[in-house]
């Protein structure tokens, strides 16, 4: 069994899978989160725009679209807030993204509403987002 994208340490199959499969509905932030990463990972836009409020602008995937998804760090979150970090590469340099995002009910569904960008950055010392297992200075950082 694979690893869930969104790094939970589960296997995708007992993990995001059963939101993304529309199976299961999630009332949770964090696991709404989670869910949307992994949408992002495996570039399902539908899930995406589905778990959103009209307030979020519509998900499209370009196939030329660069950018690859490494790694999602939840940083902390409550009911309806989530602040994360999520590592991508992007013309073959890895980024990072903060976010603090909003999630709110509509028609009885959490969905994902509003995000303010933090600031962020990838420090020297810190492992690799890559999956390397080496520091980000010695590794994707040089
Ligand atoms: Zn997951
Ligand atoms: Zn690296």
């Amino acid at each position: 069994m694979s690893a869930c994208y969104c790094g939970s340490g589960k296997s995708f199959a007992l993990c995001c899978q059963k939101f993304l499969d529309k199976k299961e509905i999630s009332s949770d932030a964090q696991e709404l989160m989670r869910s949307r990463y992994s949408a992002f990972v495996s570039k399902n836009a539908e899930y995406l725009n589905n778990t959103s409020t009209a307030n979020v602008a519509e998900v499209k995937f370009n196939a030329l679209d660069s950018l690859v998804w490494l790694r999602l760090k939840i940083e902390s979150f409550t009911e309806n807030e989530v602040t994360f970090k999520a590592y991508y590469k992007d013309a073959g340099k890895v980024q990072v993204l903060r976010e603090h995002s909003f999630f709110i009910k509509e028609s009885g569904r959490l969905k994902y509403d509003a995000g303010v960008i933090l600031e962020s950055k990838i420090e020297r010392n810190e492992i690799c987002p890559c999956g390397s297992e080496k520091k980000y200075k010695k590794c994707c950082g040089k």
